[in-house]
């Protein structure tokens, strides 16, 4: 009968139907705990220094006749504190931009010897003559988006600085791998537990909040490192051992590639 007929066609799809709201509803409510979750780390990031400055300022405010050294100590400190709040705003800008852009890469031809270069001397700063770096440039050019690699490898490098201790080695090394371009950074610092690993791109993740604090870390580095790398369709791959160093490799497609005439001689 027609209402035979009817109960066939029409279940499978009000099921279906059913699962694929269910399922939708899921993955709001998840976009929806991130959401809120952002906000609440970003808050509680800011207030932190925030708190810090409101404190100094009111000891400056209710004792005009601090001596000078005690000022000039509180000054410092206010200072630091709101860099650290100008860092934060700066990587929370960067991050939102690479998440929106516009115009889909490929973009322009990033000459990588001269932003190599560029990093190991941003590197250098940072390191203050702490470490040694070393550089190992063996490909060609790269396609994509020079200031959005320079925050990716920039971040590597200045993660590698941050937590390798006084005297380690610095690596940055730009070479291909089966026909894939890949630039890595390697240090022989204090190294990332197994466990930490998955989690290492999402923002605001630490493996030690103080060391990340004190070291002038505001959280979304590698978050940064991430979308940058998603823009160009390049994956992070990471390889540490605890107390051995780490690597972080950006492993591009092999499109992305310009062989220079003196490379392929
Ligand atoms: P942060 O500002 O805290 O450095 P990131 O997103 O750049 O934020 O890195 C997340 C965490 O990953 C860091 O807090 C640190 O625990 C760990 N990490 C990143 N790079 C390294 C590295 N080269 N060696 C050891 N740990 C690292």
């Amino acid at each position: 009968s027609d209402a035979r007929v009817f109960s066939v066609v029409v279940i499978p799809f009000a099921v279906s139907n059913r699962l694929l709201l269910s399922r939708d509803v899921s993955q709001i409510e998840r976009v929806e705990t991130m959401r809120r979750d952002f906000v609440a780390n970003v808050s509680h990031e800011l207030r932190t220094p925030l708190t810090v400055v409101l404190g100094f300022l009111e000891h400056l405010v209710h004792d005009p006749g601090m001596d000078p050294a005690t000022r000039a100590n509180f000054t410092n400190m206010l200072h630091d504190q709101a860099q650290r709040m100008n860092r934060l705003v700066g990587d929370l800008l960067t991050l939102s931009k690479l998440e929106n852009r516009q115009q889909p890469l490929p973009g322009e031809v990033v000459d990588m010897p001269a932003l190599i270069a560029a990093l190991v001397e941003d590197g250098r700063a940072l390191s203050n003559g702490k470490h040694v770096f070393e550089v190992q440039d063996e490909a060609g050019n790269l396609l994509g988006s020079v200031n959005e690699l320079r925050s990716a490898f920039g971040n590597l490098v200045s993660n590698a600085v941050r937590y390798t201790p006084a005297g380690g080695i610095i690596k940055l090394r730009w070479h291909t791998e089966n026909g894939a371009p890949v630039f890595s950074v390697a240090d022989n610092g204090i190294g990332i537990a197994a466990e930490h690993l998955p989690r290492l791109t999402e923002r605001f993740y630490r493996v030690d909040k103080g060391r990340s604090a004190q070291t002038g870390g505001t959280g979304l580095g590698l978050a940064i490192v991430k979308h940058a790398l998603l823009n160009h369709q390049a994956r992070l791959e990471i390889d540490s051992a605890l107390g051995a160093g780490s690597t972080f490799k950006a492993v591009f497609p092999a499109a992305r590639l310009i062989v220079s005439a003196s490379l392929a001689a």
